[in-house]
């Protein structure tokens, strides 16, 4: 076979389709967020805000976690050495999952490599090893819990977004007698949509479910100590799982999940992509223990956060530019073209400085291209102000339909 042929082959075909991805090369400026370099591939740099950052609250250059990843670094070094149960186990990742557990209001805790790894390795191990569970899936779930779920090859159910009417009439055709497991999200990414949970967790109670929720958008985002969109209700303990990521609002990178202390020793002890992969850096487990303690106590930059989803918002508004309405941080604006959307997007970067990647079709449904607008605290009035009129002039040249308020 001529390999080189085929993956050249295939990558036309994702050309062709518009799907090619091309990263933008960027040296994010610590004390600066959300400013970074942009490497162009001709060698030269130039400096753009970034719109479309998951460090939600710019925890990532956060003065206590920095120092806190400093200091780890001088005291334990780089790697943790080895796997959890050999050698790799740092004092850092114990207080760290203890604060999680803290965070979330539940017995215990496990880290991750990341959030997509832990969502793969809780689903894939308690559907593997729970016998005859049939899974329930909100089709909008994201492609970690596809996974995990998959790998299981358990019994599956797919219930249609946030349709909790749906699930229980999904549950209720299925034996009375089989263990059961719902699994959604909170907050999802590309509407900016949230989850009815306190409604999908009396549904799973009726059929005596184990109900695991992705909360991965909304921890430390919302909820008075940052605990997500549960904590905010009030419901955390009607939750068996609640998973998170380090990565985003947090700012640093990991992923877990907090749960009994039986559940969570049944994943440790069972669960392959936690067993056989290296534990993350000290550093990591020290920075993301600041960030997590730091957003317990404060809600600065929640509210500051909050302030500027609204002025954007209001901005757009004032021009006429379509933005989805949602009850979340995320405001996707709605270009409806994945050639137009590409192109505002290009132009935004090379003349405007601004930088927001264009999410197209197969990430969301053709004729729903966005761009994914994410304020942080660390946008200024001037830069909200340049992008709206950055935006509102590329809306005009791409002729693009206006809204009236
Ligand atoms: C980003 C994301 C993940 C994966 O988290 P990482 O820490 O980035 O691996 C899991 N679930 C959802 C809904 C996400 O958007």
């Amino acid at each position: 076979m001529d390999f080189n042929r085929f993956f050249a082959d295939k990558l036309a075909g994702l050309v062709e389709a518009g799907n090619y991805r091309v990263f933008a090369d960027l040296e994010r400026k610590a004390g600066a967020f959300p400013k970074a370099l942009r490497h162009r591939e001709d060698g030269t740099t130039h400096e753009v805000t970034v719109w479309c950052s998951n460090d939600y609250l710019g925890m990532g250059q956060h003065a206590s976690v920095t120092a806190a990843m400093h200091e780890a670094i001088d005291k334990c070094g780089t790697g943790a050495g080895g796997t959890r149960n050999i050698s790799g186990t740092n004092h850092y990742h114990v207080k760290l999952e203890n604060e999680l557990a803290d965070l979330h209001g539940k017995e215990d805790a496990l880290i991750f490599t990341s959030g997509y790894v832990s969502n793969w390795a809780a689903l894939g191990t308690l559907l593997t090893k729970i016998p005859n569970i049939i899974c329930y899936t909100d089709a909008l779930n994201h492609a970690s819990m596809i996974e995990g779920i998959r790998h299981s090859r358990c019994e599956k159910r797919i219930f249609r977004h946030n349709d909790v009417a749906h699930l229980e009439e999904l549950m209720a055709q299925d034996d009375p007698n089989a263990p059961k497991l719902v699994a959604f999200e909170s907050v999802y990414s590309m509407d900016g949509d949230i989850a009815p949970i306190e409604d999908i967790c009396d549904v799973a109670d009726k059929f005596g479910a184990l109900k695991y929720i992705d909360e991965v958008h909304a921890v430390g985002m919302y909820g008075p100590r940052g605990g997500g969109v549960a904590e905010r209700e009030g419901i955390m303990h009607r939750l068996d799982v609640i998973e998170g990521t380090l990565g985003k609002a947090f700012g640093v990178m990991g992923g877990y999940i907090t749960g009994s202390k039986n559940l969570i020793d049944f994943v440790r002890s069972f669960a392959s992509g936690f067993i056989f992969s290296t534990a993350l850096p000290p550093a990591v487990a020290a920075g993301a223990t600041a960030s997590i303690k730091h957003l317990k106590e404060s809600r600065v930059e929640r509210e500051a956060q909050k302030r500027n989803v609204a002025a954007v918002r209001a901005a757009f508004d004032k021009r006429g530019i379509p933005h989805m309405p949602n009850p979340s941080h995320i405001v996707p604006v709605m270009v409806g073209d994945a050639s137009k959307c590409k192109w505002i997007s290009d132009i935004l970067l090379e003349r405007h400085g601004i930088y927001v990647q264009p999410i197209n079709y197969p990430t969301v449904p053709v004729g729903t291209e966005r761009l994914r607008i994410t304020p942080t605290p660390a946008h200024s009035p001037e830069d909200i102000a340049h992008l709206v009129s950055s935006l509102s002039e590329l809306w005009s040249q791409c002729a693009l339909a206006r809204q009236v308020a």
